[in-house]
């Protein structure tokens, strides 16, 4: 064990009962529904209780309790450039000196506006919104509109906000339609949905031929059940079959927009989508989304056209602000070269500590975004990664967490490299990865 490795969790250990993320957290349960704003960070995957972050800087966040971690959870995803980036931080302090809001245009909407547009491949115009789930709604809406139908085909395993239509699973035996996967949804509203197999072409040859459908809407990377890769055929496939059955092929790029690449997955894959929603980068850490596309369709979106989608926030100065530091940061693609290779490298490394010990997993990764499965040897889509070891991934986690590595509290999210991490990073990550999976070993999964 190295000396670095010891300093993370300090002296917290020994009394953990009376830890102040213990004690908030009791609080918290009697005030918020299972005492978080957002069920994954509930720790429910993995057992124990999630720790209150105080600050994060870098590579690093640091809980209340004084304990450091290098962070892989990232936001989920928005801090590409890691934690309180000076150039991010200065432009929302600017920002925030000028006033909070002011429910009117500004100029800073129309610079990300323009950012976004000139990032991306085959995006003409752009509506910003408060969220991701916000510019699905934005885009599904549009795309029934756009192609007066009502039907939506959407992949298992993908997840795409919580708006209701986008909240089931696939229907039990020959059924193709949905199920709502949540109380509250309404039966009516799951049955628009039809569900799919990621990767899976047929399926969704067969539903376009007999029913109307408006859009298909894919994670081009499914980065919401771990990482699951598109085979090579899997996303030119779809775009050939919506051209040819008339429906639009609908990218959420929430997570893989500028990720990928500074032009997202479209640029990456070479593969045009009619509408693209985004969100997660393109707010620097603040609540941003946006959809996008092509002007005769964008032009339908109120007041041009007749496809209502209002926000009192939406376009907030501060918001914006983040959003553009952070796009302009990521503009010249420099930095997606560093990124890649750190990821890369720690693919590399977790798939061999694993192979080594005798630990059965499959580490998928593209560009910054991975992911170690355990207990599988291929992901294609969601019925492969169901079967990964959800115990022996809880138990990884809460290892790994007391070794000073914060990854996300369950197995089907991805790991996210950000431009603060290093490569000092990487090798105690790799180092801490290779005690910690001995000790499971030995100790038995
Ligand atoms: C996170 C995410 C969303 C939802 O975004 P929120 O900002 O959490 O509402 C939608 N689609 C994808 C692919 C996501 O990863």
């Amino acid at each position: 064990m190295s000396a670095t490795m010891q300093s993370g969790r300090a002296a917290v250990s020994s009394n953990r009962d009376t830890s102040a993320s213990q004690q908030l957290f009791a609080r918290a349960q009697m005030l918020i529904p299972g005492g978080v704003n957002s069920p994954v960070r509930a720790f429910k995957a993995v057992g124990g209780q999630p720790l209150f972050i105080a600050r994060a800087d870098g590579s690093k966040v640091f809980d209340i309790d004084g304990n450091s971690y290098i962070d892989y959870v990232g936001s989920w995803g928005p801090m590409i450039m890691g934690h309180n980036h000076p150039a991010i931080r200065e432009a929302v302090v600017k920002a925030a000196e000028r006033g909070l809001s002011y429910g009117a245009p500004t100029a800073a909407e129309v610079r990300l506006a323009e950012l976004i547009c000139s990032m991306n491949p085959n995006v003409d115009m752009v509506r910003l919104v408060n969220s991701g789930t916000e510019a699905v709604m934005g885009a599904l809406r549009l795309a029934r509109a756009f192609t007066g139908r009502q039907k939506i085909i959407k992949f298992a395993g993908c997840y795409h906000g919580h708006t209701d239509s986008m909240l089931v699973k696939a229907g039990s035996g020959a059924m193709t339609m949905a199920e709502p996967d949540s109380l509250g949804v309404p039966i009516a509203v799951a049955q628009d949905t039809l569900v799919c197999r990621f990767n899976n072409l047929d399926k969704v040859s067969e539903l376009l031929a007999q029913n109307d459908v408006a859009c298909v809407i894919v994670e081009p990377v499914a980065a919401n059940m771990g990482v699951v890769l598109p085979t090579v055929d899997f996303l030119a496939g779809l775009r050939t079959l919506c051209d040819q059955y008339g429906a639009l092929l609908v990218f959420d790029e929430v997570i893989t927009g500028f990720r990928l690449a500074p032009g997202g997955a479209q640029q990456y894959f070479n593969v045009s989508a009619d509408l693209v929603t985004y969100g997660k980068i393109i707010g620097g850490g603040m609540p941003v989304g946006a959809y996008g596309g092509r002007k005769e369709i964008m032009q339908l979106v109120s007041p041009s056209g007749g496809v209502y989608q209002a926000g009192t926030l939406s376009g907030n100065p501060i918001a914006t602000a983040a959003g553009i530091a952070q796009l302009e940061l990521l503009q010249d693609g420099a930095v997606y070269l560093q990124l890649k290779s750190l990821a890369g490298r720690l693919a590399e490394g977790l798939s061999t500590v694993c192979r080594e010990a005798g630990l059965v997993a499959h580490v998928t990764n593209i560009e910054s975004l991975l992911c170690a499965f355990f207990s599988i040897e291929s992901a294609q889509d969601y019925d492969d990664v169901r079967q990964a070891d959800t115990s022996l991934y809880a138990k990884y986690f809460s290892m790994m967490l007391e070794q000073s590595v914060y990854l996300a509290p369950s197995q089907f999210e991805a790991m996210f490299i950000s431009a603060a991490h290093t490569d000092d990073d990487i090798d105690q990550t790799l180092e801490r990865a290779e005690l910690v999976v001995s000790r499971i070993m030995k100790e038995g999964k």
